[in-house]
């Protein structure tokens, strides 16, 4: 596919040109296996010396389309997918780090890749420090240490929608001879590419906006193919120096700064743990890649113009959404994303917890879920569902206070929403 295609098109058109007579739709290669008429063919692919497919569990041809295409929209130099966004979150810094290594991380993340940094990669050895997003390249760069490996943030973090501000975490991460990974999740290349910016690796959960129909749970890694693992030897030791779990092979020299991370990762992460998605539901995140930019574009009109009525509204509080001027954020998101951030909007109720669910139940089109950035809207309260257990204080310290509702505006029209949400305000 070429390459000064604009996005659009390459959401569209990416990852797959069938030959002649072939199909137009990509193919479900639904098969755990692959055929080989000798012995010596398929050992070819084991030393990784021919390209090929030997097991489902490493790769298929349905999934590597697909993260071919989301290869493209990045902007990259190779990409796999996943099973999960977390999966995802996971291999980006374990491809990397290992027991006794250090890794910093923006405290404005994703839940769940908060606890698997603080709780459980923290019991394998990998230790984090969490960094205010918004604080100094003073204090950023005060952060690291002799074994500092990574530098992990989110475009717009989710749930407290902040916008990271990418140069100034890769400018600290390059000085120091580290990558910056990116979770792209919630902004999509669609309006952020982070490469552009001096990111070094994007993951995604594609479960969000890249399906956007709440079909299939899957994740996926992208290498911009910039970062010179072989110029930091010694911080890199699993990418530079022979593997013995797989024939010796180095794979910064065999495969080059392009390749090594993804190789590495498929080779011996996804041998290991078998985090692989499904032919099926990579040709379901397909269909979802197909219309990401239309989406994208509705999605963000949709939630600015929510955000401005519950701005003027006399039962709001507060609204947050990065695309509004009064936001904090707005100059970060003006400079990251000028086409629009995504069509999440967090807004506190007066009268607190209650109120919250009070409105919350009366709306009629936003559905209650876990789940944000479907093409159908939805609602969470996280103070009496995802975030029950802690209390109004640790809520607060949290960034997630115990008014606070998360609407993720869907594709519907906008005058429905609001009209549903003046309702169900009524009720308050
Ligand atoms: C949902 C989410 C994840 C985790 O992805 P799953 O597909 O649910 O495993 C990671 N990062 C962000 C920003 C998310 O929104």
């Amino acid at each position: 596919m070429k390459k000064n295609y604009s996005i659009e098109t390459k959401c569209v058109q990416g990852g797959y040109t069938p030959g002649n007579g072939e199909p137009r739709q990509i193919p479900i290669i639904q098969s755990t296996t692959f055929k080989y008429a000798t012995s010596e063919d398929m050992g070819k692919l084991f030393d990784l010396e021919a390209s090929g497919y030997f097991y489902s569990r490493l790769q298929n041809p349905t999934c590597d389309t697909v993260a071919a295409k989301i290869c493209e929209l990045e902007g990259g130099s190779a990409a796999m997918l996943l099973s999960s966004g977390q999966a995802a979150s996971f291999f980006s810094i374990f491809n990397i780090a290992t027991c006794g290594d250090h890794v910093i991380s923006s405290a404005s993340i994703y839940g769940g890749t908060y606890n698997l940094f603080a709780v459980t990669m923290k019991k394998m050895g990998i230790e984090f420090t969490f960094v205010d997003p918004d604080c100094t390249e003073e204090e950023l760069n005060s952060a690291f240490r002799e074994n500092t490996k990574a530098v992990f943030g989110e475009t717009i973090a989710n749930p407290a929608l902040t916008v990271l501000d990418i140069e100034k975490f890769a400018r600290a991460a390059h000085a120091h001879g580290v990558p910056l990974i990116i979770d792209n999740t919630f902004a999509t290349p669609v309006n952020c590419r982070p490469f552009e910016h001096g990111a070094d690796i994007v993951t995604h959960s594609t479960t969000k906006y890249m399906d956007g129909h709440g079909s299939a749970v899957g994740g996926c890694i992208v290498d911009s193919g910039r970062f010179d693992w072989m110029a930091h030897k010694e911080k890199f030791p699993g990418l530079c120096t022979p593997d013995d779990s797989y024939h010796g092979i180095t794979y910064a020299e065999r495969f080059g700064k392009e390749g090594a991370y993804i190789y590495k990762a498929t080779a011996q992460l996804m041998r290991d743990f078998g985090c692989s998605q499904s032919p099926q539901s990579a040709y379901l995140l397909n269909l979802g890649l197909e219309s990401l930019h239309v989406r994208m574009e509705r999605h963000c009109l949709n939630a600015t113009r929510v955000a401005q009525f519950l701005e003027s509204h006399e039962k709001i509080g507060w609204v947050n959404y990065p695309g509004l001027k009064s936001n904090k954020y707005y100059e970060l998101a003006q400079k990251y994303m000028p086409k629009g951030t995504c069509g999440v909007v967090s807004f506190g109720i007066k009268g607190g917890r209650a109120a919250a669910e009070r409105f919350m139940k009366a709306l009629k089109i936003a559905a209650i879920e876990t789940h944000v950035a479907d093409a159908r809207s939805c609602c969470l309260h996280p103070a009496s569902s995802t975030h029950r257990q802690m209390t109004d204080a640790e809520l607060s310290a949290a960034g997630v206070p115990s008014d606070l509702v998360r609407l993720s505006c869907g594709i519907e029209n906008y005058n429905d929403l609001i009209a549903d949400i003046a309702a169900a305000l009524e009720q308050v």
